[in-house]
């Protein structure tokens, strides 16, 4: 049944936006061996990191119909995503600096930007930069340089040359809360904004575990070291092409000791005087909320 969701009992990473599972059985990708059909429908236009949207309601929602006057022919070749609310959805990406024509609006999908875009269209617009950057990235084999083809109906590419075939890439980045009893470890970067904390957190290397990545990243970054890493939910990340593995752990002993290249501070913080946090939109934020403020287990 469309829009049927299952019941929440307790908060769910699922329902993060940019995790395709929060639009629910309302969003369908294009299927393998299936025809696009007409280029008509929800038009999904990227630009910079920006979704365009329309101002004709007070809502924000997608351009809808064909594509949209002034932007035919400036989009590219559109890539056919799938099929939200039983219309089609294309994908096409605005060069910067391209000026957007009256009646549309480019909205920031930034986390960080405090974005003021629905989490259904975070998630459709996080899915079309993603298929862009696959796009932009796969045009030629990495083994040979030849031009790749794209192989029918999939996303994937195949060399012509040498025959070698990929599929879009996604990179696994463990995101970590380290706990001892009433207290969290918290870390910022210099780039942030003032005052502002969140988690240790890193890709994963060749040969690693998840948990094994999230016990590195932990004693290379703040020093310490932890005990009993557990999973706790994750989030598709498309700036560009994250998938954010996140987890809890129990301080096990050590000093705090940053790692200057990657951290500018880390400290322990009481769960009831926790500083200003990331976007309730990140898995950062919603560990922190979860699993520090409010203490579940
Ligand atoms: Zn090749």
């Amino acid at each position: 049944m469309i829009g049927l969701r299952p019941m929440r009992t307790t908060p769910d990473t699922v329902y993060l936006p940019f995790n395709r599972d929060c639009l629910g059985e309302e969003f369908a990708p294009a299927k393998r061996g299936s025809k696009a059909p007409e280029r008509r429908g929800h038009w999904l236009i990227v630009q910079e990191q920006g979704l365009i949207v329309s101002t004709d309601s007070h809502e924000l929602s997608l351009p809808s119909g064909d594509c949209p006057p002034g932007l035919d022919g400036l989009v590219g070749e559109p890539l056919w995503l799938g099929t939200w609310r039983g219309t089609p959805c294309w994908v096409g990406g605005l060069a910067r600096g391209v000026g957007i024509p009256a009646g549309l609006h480019r909205e920031t999908l930034v986390p960080m930007q405090g974005p003021r875009l629905p989490d259904d269209l975070l998630s459709l617009g996080g899915m079309a930069m993603q298929a862009l950057w696959w796009e932009s990235t796969s045009g030629h084999c990495p083994r040979c340089g030849a031009r790749t083809e794209r192989i029918e109906n999939e996303w994937g590419k195949r060399c012509p040359g040498c025959r070698y075939e990929h599929y879009p890439h996604l990179h696994p980045a463990v995101i970590v809360l380290v706990r001892d009893g009433d207290r969290v470890l918290l870390a910022r970067k210099a780039i942030w904004a003032p005052g502002r904390y969140a988690l240790v957190a890193g890709f994963v290397d060749n040969g690693e575990s998840l948990e094994g990545a999230a016990r590195r990243e932990v004693g290379e970054e703040v020093g310490v070291a932890v005990d009993n890493v557990r999973y706790v939910g994750s989030q598709n990340w498309p700036f560009p092409s994250q998938l954010m593995v996140g987890f809890v752990a129990d301080y096990a002993g050590g000093e705090i000791t940053i790692d200057p290249e990657e951290l500018e501070d880390a400290r322990w913080f009481p769960r009831d005087a926790l500083p200003t946090g990331p976007a309730r939109h990140s898995i950062a934020g919603f560990i922190i909320e979860h699993y520090a403020r409010a203490g579940r287990q």
